[in-house]
């Protein structure tokens, strides 16, 4: 849940700068025409207002990639960057299951992400391994997998 939330802040952060982004270009942009061509579509006819168009789209574009890109490399729990990068696996030996890849860990213990270097459609794909609390992990290590005696 909170790892969502972070996404949909992020998201809202991002459509509030395209908005003051197209706040601030309306206010530098020359007024509509009237007269005849009142009611003529802007878009396509008047450059600067076509420009204008152009990058708040890529602006908005660029911003909600980068904030997928950074909510793939946090902690699926805590949400915190995740940390420490340990490659494996090496490319001479990708056909015998060595395939490289690289792993990211949480430094509060919540999991690790799973990161494949090269994509074939044999490889595994990029996976998050979430691990257990502290206490249920001692707890099941005592006793065994299989439901805790009262
Ligand atoms: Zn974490």
């Amino acid at each position: 849940m909170k790892y969502w939330g972070w996404l949909l802040l992020k998201l809202t952060l991002a459509t509030a700068v395209v908005a003051g982004f197209w706040t601030v270009v309306s206010w530098l942009l020359p007024p509509a025409p009237s007269g005849l061509l009142a009611n003529w579509p802007r878009f396509g006819s008047d450059l600067s207002y076509t420009f204008a168009v152009a990058f708040s789209a890529i602006l908005g574009f660029l911003l909600g990639w980068l904030a997928a890109v950074d909510q793939v490399y946090r902690c699926r729990t805590c949400v915190r960057r995740l940390r420490m990068p340990r490659t494996a696996g090496n490319y001479s030996r990708i056909m015998l299951g060595g395939a490289p890849y690289t792993e990211y860990i949480c430094t509060y213990g919540h999991g690790k992400l799973y990161v494949p270097e090269v994509h074939l459609s044999s490889s595994r794909a990029r996976s998050w391994v979430g691990y257990g609390s502290l206490w249920e992990n001692l707890m099941q290590a005592e006793h065994g997998p299989g439901p805790a005696p009262d």
